[in-house]
């Protein structure tokens, strides 16, 4: 049993409940897909904690962005705000330990992804076609992706021969306690995001994946927004990026 998620952003809080939760249904693995960073005021927790408990983890935009290896003109100014803030108050160890980490990692029983399985860092996959076209070209029958911060998931049949047309693709919205039987076809799953999610649910999403019965059940769970919220305030952000937290948008 692994649990999967991602786009923490800083948010300690909910990280933690994410964390906890987890350790409740009882996974022995925990993979990360990026955006640790940005938006919220915890990064040094937040690391701290990926550090010392996933089994794998990604990188994101924001987690380069912060870095310094990409370009911020196209983030919102509250983002572009965020990213600034988080590289001049995150610990040099907080930066090192990102800069080690890859967009993309395939060496796993699912591959994982940041973005989408072609453009591992920006593509945001939100609608069939586009799924379709990602679904052939992933590393494995059954890939993850963050970085929309939205709970979904699209599915194919396995095509009969290599080189054919993309499949129709197939895509749905996922809410607490959704459970894919994922064992046949391809599978592009996004597990929500831990600490900004914007799917109209404020709570903190994670993913459970058996990879033996290869199933997988989207997870909720309820952390202390208030807590974020203040954090972040009190840090001089957005205040907008404190708000947002409350309704999930
Ligand atoms: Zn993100």
């Amino acid at each position: 049993q692994t649990a999967v998620f991602s786009d923490i952003h800083a948010n300690l809080p909910a990280f933690e409940a994410v964390l906890r939760d987890a350790e409740e249904v009882g996974v022995d693995g925990l993979w990360c897909l990026g955006d640790v960073v940005g938006y919220g005021a915890s990064p040094d927790g937040c690391v701290e904690l990926a550090r010392e408990h996933t089994d794998a983890c990604l990188v994101g935009n924001h987690d380069l962005a912060v870095l310094d290896e990409l370009d911020t003109s196209t983030f919102s100014s509250a983002a572009a705000a965020a990213v600034e803030w988080t590289a001049e108050n995150s610990k040099p160890e907080t930066l090192d330990f990102l800069r080690g980490l890859e967009p993309a990692d395939t060496s796993h029983a699912a591959a994982l992804y940041h973005a989408s399985p072609r453009d591992p860092v920006w593509e945001y996959v939100l609608w069939p076609e586009q799924a379709a076209e990602c679904l052939v070209v992933q590393d494995r029958r059954v890939s993850f992706i963050g970085h929309s911060h939205v709970a979904l998931f699209f599915s194919a049949e396995e095509a009969e021969s290599a080189g054919d047309r993309p499949p129709e693709a197939r895509g749905w919205q996922a809410g607490a306690g959704a459970r894919l039987e994922i064992d046949e076809g391809r599978w592009l799953i996004n597990p929500g995001s831990v600490g900004q999610p914007r799917d109209g649910d404020p709570r903190a999403a994670w993913l459970e994946l058996d990879t033996d019965s290869w199933q997988a059940t989207y997870h909720r769970v309820e952390y202390d927004i208030d807590r974020a919220a203040e954090a972040i305030e009190r840090a001089g952000l957005p205040e907008h990026l404190a708000k947002r937290l409350f309704v999930g948008r």
